[in-house]
């Protein structure tokens, strides 16, 4: 069929060999995709071609032709691909944690790594605060500072009460921002508060088949857009982003306050264990390092160990 001329698109959602591109004036259009594109995800930024001739039972609009570089790019491992690209040009990821089902600081540790390790900012959201009595409350505001003392930014918010909901929004404007965290945290909940009504998230089994294409499922990662600006990407892979197999190295570095003792403990070989010397043990011990973080570096470097002999993926 005839194509119109080459524009610039988003991609908010890809299936098979179908994508959904969002034009510069704001429609989005149902696109194949040309053969040479290898990987297409969520949040690529692509060239592509209106058609001419649309046939009305088809309902494709225009056809896909090139992917511009990604300046990120979300991954997950899989059995034949290796590490698999599911979103992509993300600028943020907000770590969603909550009192309920637990707060565990070894769930946020780990996410932080998989941020530092793939480069990607990371925003710490402590949601349900309304469940807390004062009391409470101020103990586990004490408790973010661990976070907040090393640079990451914390926000305490209640999806249901609208508390702290003004600054999350604020944080969110001009970036394309993926929720991740353990289900039952609020993560839909929090999106859904966010998002006008028609942009509704809903995770299971959400089939939208008015396309003619057959169906398809939300398994698809998608982008929406918030009102007061800023983009989210969301889907179930996107949530269970986490940690993969890293080396050791990846895993310490991701402890981003730890570099300053890096490098001068006595041994050079220093497993930052009860090895004699050790600088981050010193500083752990008189409070530069919060103990839980030292704990639970170890945490991950012990559950990295456990993977390592099935992994596959390096
Ligand atoms: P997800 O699995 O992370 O997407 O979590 P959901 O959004 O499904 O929320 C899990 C449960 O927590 C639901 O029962 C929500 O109603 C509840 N919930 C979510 N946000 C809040 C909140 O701010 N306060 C309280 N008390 N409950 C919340």
């Amino acid at each position: 069929s005839q194509l119109g001329e080459a524009q610039e698109g988003l991609v908010i959602s890809r299936f098979g060999q179908h994508a959904d591109i969002e034009a510069s004036d704001g429609t989005v259009q149902r696109c194949n995709l040309r053969r040479t594109i290898a990987s297409l995800v969520t949040g690529d930024k692509v060239v592509w071609r209106p058609a001419l001739n649309t046939q009305d039972d088809i309902k494709i609009n225009g056809i896909v032709e090139a992917v511009h570089e990604r300046h990120s790019v979300l991954t997950r491992p899989d059995y034949y691909d290796g590490l698999k690209p599911i979103a992509a040009n993300i600028d943020q990821i907000v770590v969603v944690s909550a009192i309920l089902p637990e707060l565990s600081l070894n769930i946020i540790d780990r996410y932080l790594v998989a941020c530092e390790t793939i480069g990607i900012q990371a925003v710490i959201v402590l949601n349900k605060v309304d469940l807390l009595d004062d009391e409470n409350r101020e103990w586990v505001s004490e408790l973010m500072t661990i976070y907040s003392d090393i640079g990451y930014q914390v926000i305490e918010v209640s999806s249901h009460t609208g508390e702290g909901m003004e600054i999350l929004t604020n944080t969110l404007e001009g970036k394309v921002s993926v929720f991740v965290g353990q289900s039952g945290v609020g993560k839909s909940s929090l999106l859904n508060s966010l998002l006008p009504d028609n942009e509704k998230i809903i995770l299971v089994n959400d089939v939208s088949d008015n396309s003619g294409l057959g169906q398809h499922t939300t398994t698809a990662s998608r982008l929406y857009h918030f009102p007061q600006g800023g983009d989210v990407i969301d889907s179930p892979g996107v949530r269970e982003f986490g940690l993969w197999h890293l080396t050791t190295e990846q895993v310490t570095k991701g402890f981003i306050e730890f570099k300053d003792y890096l490098g001068g403990c006595k041994f050079r070989d220093c497993k930052h264990l009860d090895d004699p010397g050790c600088l981050l043990r010193e500083a752990t011990n008189d409070g530069r390092i919060a103990e839980s973080r030292f704990e639970n570096y170890h945490r991950i470097l012990e559950s990295m160990e456990q993977v390592k002999p099935r992994g596959n993926f390096t």
